[in-house]
């Protein structure tokens, strides 16, 4: 059982579900006539991706990439593109979709990555934001953020620790000695 892993439950299903769909309300408003690309950056996007699109009513098109950056629980502070996205978005209004804002150098490198190919706008949602973990200097903010969470490492509803706990359908805090195993 995954569920005897974890600590804590943080964000229950219906939580999330209940953010989500109050920030779909927000982003058909700021996206109705902008058919915005919606980007996902791998994996640990997938689940709040799959729900978050479905929120919002306004034509959008989907596309993700991947970067590497991070491994076990500790951030390297470095990036390299693993997976393209396959849209031109010069000109386009770009949506990036996250699950997680934590020290801020993947979605930084993301977002830099991404204002090279001159799109018309690029906006950010995250589901979840640890401002407490922010390096210095980094000042990017993401325009919608579903939750603002402690200073834990979280599992669950798209998030891994060494690939595992992805499907949990809850955002949980792992008991610290699955670390030590
Ligand atoms: P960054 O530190 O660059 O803001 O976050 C990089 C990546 O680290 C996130 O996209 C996410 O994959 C991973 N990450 C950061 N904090 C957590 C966490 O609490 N739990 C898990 N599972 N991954 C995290
Ligand atoms: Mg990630």
């Amino acid at each position: 059982m995954m569920e005897r892993d974890i600590k804590e439950i943080l964000l229950t299903e219906e939580q999330i579900q209940a953010r989500i769909a109050e920030l779909g309300a927000e982003l058909s408003r700021e996206y109705a006539d902008k058919n915005p690309v919606v980007i996902g950056v791998l994996k640990g996007v997938v689940v709040f991706y799959a729900d978050m699109v479905r929120k919002i009513t306004v034509p959008c098109e989907m596309d993700f990439m991947a970067i590497s950056s991070y491994s076990g629980t500790n951030s390297t502070g470095k990036a390299i593109v693993k997976k393209d996205i396959g849209v031109d978005i010069k000109g386009r209004h770009v949506l990036i979709l996250e699950d997680i804002y934590d020290t801020g150098n993947s979605l930084s490198f993301t977002y830099e990555y991404l204002m090279a190919k001159e799109p018309a706008s690029i906006k950010i949602c995250t589901l979840l934001d640890k401002p407490g973990r922010r390096k210095p200097g980094i000042t990017l903010q993401p325009e919608y953020v579903g939750f603002t969470i402690p200073n834990a490492f979280v599992v669950g509803y798209g998030l891994d620790y060494n690939e595992k706990y992805r499907n949990l359908p809850f955002v949980g805090i792992l008991k610290p000695e699955v670390y030590q195993k």
